[in-house]
């Protein structure tokens, strides 16, 4: 039976960057993308620099002027897009092979998560396009004042390497869907199934030119895209310190529409009254520990009141035990490697520091040879430790005990972060209330959760700016809202 590396080794993979529907193949500019779990280089790309940006954003100017997409009928949009989210399924096995290579994703993660919500992601914005409605204001008579919402232009996306097929949904879907063409730059180490799924889209039926894909390093690519005077709009989903760059890069040209999706430091609160520890745990060593907790919204404190904290610390603890790590292309590994020999130094030293401030190592705190990091469960950790303030992105949770429900929700929210939170509680009235106060775009109660495709998705404070992705939400960032006000008497 073949193994998922034989399915690896024999993947044809991406040739460059693919822009107005060419490929660009390596010139004398590249960068290697890498296995993060054998460290062998799996594709040399481009790094595109201003001229290939500049070609692509162009490209996109001239598709979007010339109606090619932006003019079609939103049904006609609505096949393609439903056509390249039945590609994408269709495809499904050498897409998930694909990321997990790239990414270090657990193969079987991106079999049963990534790709088929990329497909439903896509899929959601498509079929929704040709059933919304303009608006019409109230007026005199003799007036009528239409509100109307026209795709913004040309859109740049800039994506981290932590879904890098979801995160491409999340803003492809309904950037496309609204009308906008689309120029993307994929993470360096993570370019390889964007690069996929734009071929893919060219054969659904999208046009050269509407969905461009610039392949290169932050600095140069992304930041040409954020500097462009000729981009309508940014999104990006990557770190609150690229973000403030992105935000001065537009404030500091054109002023683009920006929005940021950017970092967390999301808290489960386990109030005095909750049950099911057993049960508790189990979720949240999920909310920590999927996808490496290389995840924006994992949930890296746990906040708990005392007469629950020994129970949960023990329970969380007995749950590492399911988290296998190993190559992600083992179907049974549940924690691949890190993504980088730089994101691996990072999630170390910050581990580092929590112990010398004196956090307590209950289980993990090390890597498990090449850029595994095992599963990490601190305990005794307060507000003042780096480990409590700090992103971490790794499979590293810490444990702080709060002496009333009331402390709870206040330490929760002590963070610079607002992007999710979690609250276990059995009471209706306590869930209805907390939930109110915690400052997070996204509160899951007695469940860890983001929400679905149909709920806006997004932080408060440094975790977001500017909009929402997913829900009919998202279409903000993406669409310019115009009056037309027309006088019947002229
Ligand atoms: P990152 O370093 O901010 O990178 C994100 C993207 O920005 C990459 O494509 C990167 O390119 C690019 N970039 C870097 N410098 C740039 C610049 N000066 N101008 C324009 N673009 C630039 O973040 P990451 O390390 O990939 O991802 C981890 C972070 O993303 C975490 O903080 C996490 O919380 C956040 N995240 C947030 C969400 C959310 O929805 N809120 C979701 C996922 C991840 P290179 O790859 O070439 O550096
Ligand atoms: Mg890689």
């Amino acid at each position: 039976m073949k193994t998922y590396r034989d399915i690896a080794a024999a993947l044809a993979l991406p040739r460059g960057a693919l822009i107005d529907g060419d490929w660009l193949e390596p010139g004398a500019d590249t960068f290697a993308s890498l296995d993060p779990f054998t460290g062998a280089e799996i594709a040399r790309l481009p790094a595109c620099g201003l001229p290939e940006v500049d070609r692509a954003v162009a490209a996109a100017r001239r598709s979007f002027e010339a109606g090619v997409w932006s003019g079609l009928h939103p049904a006609e949009r609505k096949g393609i897009l439903c056509r390249l989210a039945d590609l994408i399924l269709h495809h499904a096995e050498e897409l998930a092979v694909l990321e997990a290579l790239d990414a270090g994703k657990p193969v079987a993660d991106c079999l049963g998560i990534d790709v088929p919500e990329t497909a439903k992601a896509i899929r959601w914005h498509a079929e929704a396009q040709d059933k919304l409605y303009d608006q019409i204001a109230p007026s005199a008579p003799n007036a009528v004042g239409l509100i109307v919402r026209e795709p913004v232009g040309v859109v740049a996306a800039v994506l981290p390497w932590n879904f890098p097929l979801m995160m491409l949904a999340w803003k492809l879907g309904p950037a496309l869907a609204t009308g906008n063409s689309l120029v993307v730059k994929p993470a360096e180490n993570t370019s390889l199934s964007t690069l996929r799924v734009a071929e893919l889209a060219l054969e659904a039926g999208v046009p050269p030119g509407v969905f461009s894909v610039v392949t290169g390093l932050g600095g140069v690519t992304g930041e040409a895209l954020a500097r462009h005077m000729d981009v309508d709009a940014i999104t990006f989903t990557g770190s609150t310190a690229v973000g403030r760059r992105i935000l001065e890069a537009a404030a500091q040209t054109n002023l683009k529409e920006v929005c940021l999706e950017m970092g967390g430091k999301s808290a489960a609160v386990v109030l005095s009254d909750a049950d099911q520890i057993e049960r508790i745990a189990a979720i949240q060593a999920n909310a920590i520990f999927w996808n490496m907790g290389e995840n924006c919204t994992a949930n890296s404190r746990i906040i708990v009141h005392k007469d629950r904290h020994d129970d949960l610390v023990a329970a969380l603890a007995a749950q590492t035990a399911d988290w296998a790590l190993g190559d992600q292309l083992d179907e049974g590994t549940r924690l691949g490697p890190l993504v980088s020999d730089t994101h691996f130094k990072k999630v170390t030293g910050l581990v580092d520091r929590g112990k010398a401030q004196g956090a307590r190592v209950v289980t993990g705190g090390q890597g498990a040879g090449g850029l595994l990091f095992q599963p990490t469960i601190f305990a005794d950790v307060s507000a003042e430790m780096d480990i409590f303030q700090q992103e971490i992105f790794g499979p590293v949770v810490s444990v702080t005990k709060a002496d009333s429900d009331e402390e709870a929700v206040a330490l929760a929210n002590q963070s610079d972060y607002g992007l999710a939170a979690t609250l276990y509680t059995r009471d209706i009235g306590k869930a209805h209330r907390y939930a109110r106060k915690l400052r997070a775009g996204t509160v899951g109660v007695n469940a860890y959760s983001e929400g679905e495709i149909s709920t806006p998705f997004g932080g408060f404070k440094a975790s977001g700016f500017g909009g929402r992705d997913n829900g009919i939400h998202a279409h903000d960032q993406y669409t310019e809202l115009k009056t037309i006000w027309i006088d019947l008497d002229g």
